[in-house]
């Protein structure tokens, strides 16, 4: 994609203050920055924090009680797909019209974790369709990425009833599917979408805003996991979308040259 083009997609989505233009933008060199030592204070400009182990234990404990783990079959995310849709671990088993796996390619680079699924992602059984999903569509497009180049899920699989924030024990139940997910599609970079996806990749209770602009090491894969804002926020606060451009170019240098 020509740097015209991307400043065309960014126009239209409203971000106008874009100022990462520097060598390590999405067209320049991975930066390499060094794991921080563990105990220092975190800046913005450390990018890669120190594998929080609070993320790590999370991911391990989820991986212990992962479908494939429990097993001892082997998993595909075809068969994966199968047990969701089959799935009674939580009460949103009884009001849900379809579930909502995600979809993308098996082995994507990207991996973009939202939070649960909305009204029309429930009839659909799609994730991020609607406004929300044309929003992520057209930053995906600004990245240079096509949306079915990139593997998209939720945190919960299920809707909640008339879109409430999803429950403790429905996060607990659901987890095991989003681990096994990433387990399966081993992606080069991951970005969490809103603050359930973000709490439960990192492993942590903080807000969106203090665990935002800067890098996390996931699980025993050391995966780098950015986290940002849900578009659907964006769409009510269009003044942060410079916010989530800059997230998502944090998240770009991540990847392998
Ligand atoms: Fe199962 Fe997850 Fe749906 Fe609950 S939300 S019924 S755990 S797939």
């Amino acid at each position: 994609m020509s740097e015209m083009d991307r400043d065309a997609i960014l126009k239209e989505m409203g971000i106008t203050q874009w100022v990462l233009r520097d060598p390590n933008g999405i067209d320049g060199p991975v930066i390499a920055s060094p794991p921080e030592i563990p105990g220092e204070p975190v800046t913005q400009q450390d990018e890669v924090e120190a594998s929080p182990v609070s993320a790590e234990v999370a991911a391990t404990e989820q991986a212990e009680s992962s479908p494939g783990e429990n097993s001892g079959q082997i998993v595909t995310l075809g068969s994966l797909r199968s047990q969701v849709a089959d799935c009674t671990a939580c009460d949103l088993a009884g009001s849900r019209t379809h579930t909502v796996f995600g979809e993308g390619p098996d082995q994507a680079d990207w991996m973009f974790v939202g939070e649960a699924p909305g009204q029309q992602e429930d009839l659909q059984g799609k994730p991020f369709v609607g406004r929300a999903g044309s929003l992520l569509t057209q930053m995906l497009l600004a990245l240079g990425l096509k949306r079915e180049q990139v593997f998209i899920a939720n945190t919960l699989k299920c809707r909640p009833p008339n879109n409430r924030d999803p429950q403790p024990q429905e996060l607990k139940a659901c987890e095991q599917y989003l681990l096994a997910q990433i387990e399966l599609i081993q992606p080069k970079v991951m970005v969490a979408l809103g603050r359930f996806s973000a709490q439960a990749l990192t492993g942590t209770e903080q807000s969106l805003s203090r665990l935002r602009g800067r890098v996390y090491q996931y699980g025993p894969a050391q995966i780098p996991l950015v986290v940002t804002y849900h578009p659907a926020y964006l769409l009510r606060q269009p003044a942060d979308k410079g916010k989530v451009w800059s997230d998502l170019l944090l998240a770009h240098r991540q990847l392998p040259v």
